[in-house]
């Protein structure tokens, strides 16, 4: 399959998700994650209309975005992977949204690049709704706690995010992001990859984040 069928599959499948949950499709966000996928099939993607893209690393970011968002405008780029506090400035530098918010110390770090840069790409707290251990994002209970912080600092904190634990039914992991989303008067809610990002849709999703089924299966590493 091309990255291009790909991408039209899966834009009829984001209106069939909409349809059934009475929801605009126009408010629903394919976020296409490019991770591990080369220069080639970002540009065959944006060849096919896909303008919203995701990465992971920054490093693989900067050498793989930099020449082309200089050449497309109106590219718009989600970092979606963890971010050390000493990288916020190349973060802040490349990424239009930065999805992966997920304590006060790299919110400040943030908060002062910006300032610095007098760049704001909009930022969304990571949740860890499984409050599994080894993964990233704050757990539920000190979400709203996060916010407000963010808030004070001058963050443009405009939504949530979540990863649900592998294996597990996403939808009650789904519905804790909803209503964090919800009490805190947010209005991006990043869930949903390319094995339930139709539930996702369901269950509230304005951004969903699908790497293998459009730009096929990366290498296990
Ligand atoms: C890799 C990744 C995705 C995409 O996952 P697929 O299963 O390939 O669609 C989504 N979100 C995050 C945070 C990722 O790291």
């Amino acid at each position: 399959m091309s990255i291009s069928t790909n991408l039209t599959t899966i834009r009829n499948e984001i209106k069939q998700a909409a349809e059934q949950s009475q929801r605009n499709h126009n408010d629903i966000t394919l976020v296409a994650v490019s991770k591990f996928h080369g220069k080639d099939a970002a540009l065959e993607a944006i060849k096919a209309g896909q303008t919203v893209f995701g990465e992971n690393k920054i490093q693989e970011a900067t050498h793989k975005w930099t020449d082309i968002k200089e050449n497309n405008s109106d590219i718009e780029l989600h970092f979606i992977g963890h971010l050390q506090t000493n990288k916020a400035k190349e973060a802040v530098q490349l990424f239009d949204v930065i999805e992966i918010v997920d304590r006060k110390k790299l919110a400040l770090s943030l908060a002062k690049e910006m300032e610095k840069q007098d760049k704001y790409p909009e930022c969304y707290i990571q949740v860890n709704t499984g409050s599994e251990p080894q993964k990233s994002g704050i757990s539920p209970e000190e979400t709203d706690e996060l916010i407000a912080l963010c808030q004070e600092i001058n963050l443009p904190v405009t939504g949530v995010m979540c990863i649900p634990p592998a294996g597990e039914n996403p939808e009650p992991h789904f519905d804790i992001l909803f209503q964090i989303a919800e009490r805190n008067g947010l209005k991006n809610i990043s869930m949903g990859m390319s094995s339930d990002y139709a539930t996702a849709i369901e269950h509230g999703a304005t951004h969903i984040r699908v790497g293998t089924a459009i730009f096929g299966k990366r290498p296990t590493i």
